[in-house]
């Protein structure tokens, strides 16, 4: 009741929320006071949680922040979402993104813009800003976002939450609607690290219902986060330190090398000479993804379709030109383009090549240190409209997050400090499967 009157109280103005299911939040609710009562609970139970609104939720309008699917009620739950039911938890609703997760402003909704509780001027940035900005408010305990290409990472950098973008393959994304499906998982927003081993304790695991899911002992996400930072071996990738980084990002990030320091880690400069050909790489495979997944929007099966189709290909055509917005437009073309006969070896093969190359930076960098500490973005958070008729623009800014999701690699934004009433964000990167250690490196800092 505490968070669903804050949300009638705040969201008018935040606008983090798509839908907020009230009714059927005081029922878990309930629920979970009887499942405490009966002893049977665990750490999040009644905890009050929201969830992107790309987890399908049965019974529930799930929009992906599109006119496409505004009618679309899911017939099925999420992995995630249904192991958060499991757990006891309680959900009050589903928050805003961009449009199909396709965005790093959560300006492209349907629903309109999201606003950043520190600042209602800025972006809370995307494509996960209506989880950030519901958890920086304190409409929600903790939230569910996805990371493309940084949308967890760089809105809990905008608004000083801990976000962590899991291991590809950590969490299941059965029913988790497709973006770009080799580089999206999902994983906590919260306001600590110790919140996010909690949730990611609930997502993590195999699940037989999604192929690219791991098959791997989950650890004890908690066990470890008291652990000594002792002879850690933290690397800063000189790439990633040059021109173009805001001036106190850069100083929160020098400021948090020495409390590293003092809690018994080295720090030393390395390389990860390819970051740079990173934007190309992902703007060319997200969008060939992107194009293949979404043919699937048709207006026959679900979704929005058009008014008094003249015929099929009429059908096809107004209902994809009236349901997608012009981010999504625009992604489908540049995919279908680089999909296409004559092209294909010219810019898909040639960016699946960088991508690899990019794995291989991490993997040698790996050799050298245990984990990498780098920004989440080149500077804090921007005004509502700012780069909004700049998509280029827009894109530069995902450069410090997006190597992270070629290369598979799990990574953790925490936050660096403030400027000018700002959030700053920084993030660890590590090696496969080390979750656990990036949880417990950033609850040491914080
Ligand atoms: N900003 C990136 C994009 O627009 C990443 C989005 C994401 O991680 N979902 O594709």
């Amino acid at each position: 009741q505490h968070y669903l009157k804050r949300i009638e109280q705040l969201d008018g103005s935040l606008n983090s929320y798509i839908t907020v299911t009230a009714e059927s939040a005081l029922e878990q609710a309930a629920a979970a006071d009887a499942r405490i009562a009966a002893g049977n609970a665990g750490p999040l139970t009644g905890i009050p949680l929201a969830h992107k609104d790309l987890f399908c939720t049965q019974g529930q309008r799930t929009s992906c922040g599109s006119k496409m699917l505004d009618n679309f009620i899911s017939p099925y739950e999420s992995t995630v979402t249904q192991r958060f039911l499991d757990a006891g938890a309680v959900s009050l609703g589903k928050t805003n993104l961009d449009e199909f997760a396709m965005g790093s402003s959560t300006e492209s909704s349907f629903y309109g813009p999201t606003r950043n509780p520190w600042d209602t001027d800025r972006v809370p940035g995307g494509s996960s800003g209506g989880s950030a900005a519901a958890v920086a408010g304190r409409l929600c305990v903790a939230a569910t976002g996805t990371d493309t290409g940084g949308s967890i990472r760089q809105p809990a950098g905008f608004t000083a939450l801990t976000g962590l973008k899991p291991t590809y393959g950590r969490v299941s994304r059965w029913g988790m609607v497709a973006y770009a499906s080799s580089l999206d998982q999902g994983g906590p927003m919260a306001r600590t690290a110790e919140d996010c081993a909690l949730m990611l304790q609930v997502m993590a695991g195999f699940d037989a219902k999604d192929s690219t899911s791991v098959e791997q002992p989950v650890p004890d996400y908690s066990a470890s986060l008291s652990d000594s930072l002792k002879g850690l071996r933290i690397g800063l990738p000189k790439e990633y330190f040059a021109a173009g980084l805001d001036a106190a990002t850069s100083d929160a990030i020098s400021a948090a090398v020495k409390q590293f320091q003092a809690l018994g880690a080295e720090v030393r400069e390395i390389s990860l000479p390819n970051a740079e050909l990173a934007i190309p790489a992902y703007y060319v495979i997200a969008p060939a993804e992107a194009s293949s997944n979404l043919s699937r929007f048709d207006g026959v099966r679900f979704g929005y379709r058009c008014d008094h189709p003249a015929d099929l290909t009429d059908l096809y055509k107004r209902s994809r030109a009236e349901g997608f917005g012009a981010e999504v437009k625009r992604r489908i073309m540049v995919g279908t383009y680089a999909l296409s006969a004559g092209y294909y070896d010219a810019y898909y093969l040639k960016a699946q090549k960088i991508r690899r190359l990019i794995k291989n930076d991490f993997m040698a960098a790996y050799e050298q240190v245990d984990v990498i500490l780098c920004p989440t973005s080149p500077t804090p958070a921007f005004k509502i409209g700012e780069k909004i008729d700049d998509p280029v623009s827009l894109y530069l800014t995902d450069i410090y997050t997006i190597t992270a999701n070629l290369a598979g690699v799990p990574g953790i934004a925490l936050p660096a400090g403030f400027a000018n009433g700002l959030p700053l964000g920084m993030q660890l990167l590590g090696p496969y499967f080390s979750e656990a250690r990036l949880l417990n490196i950033a609850h040491q800092y914080q």
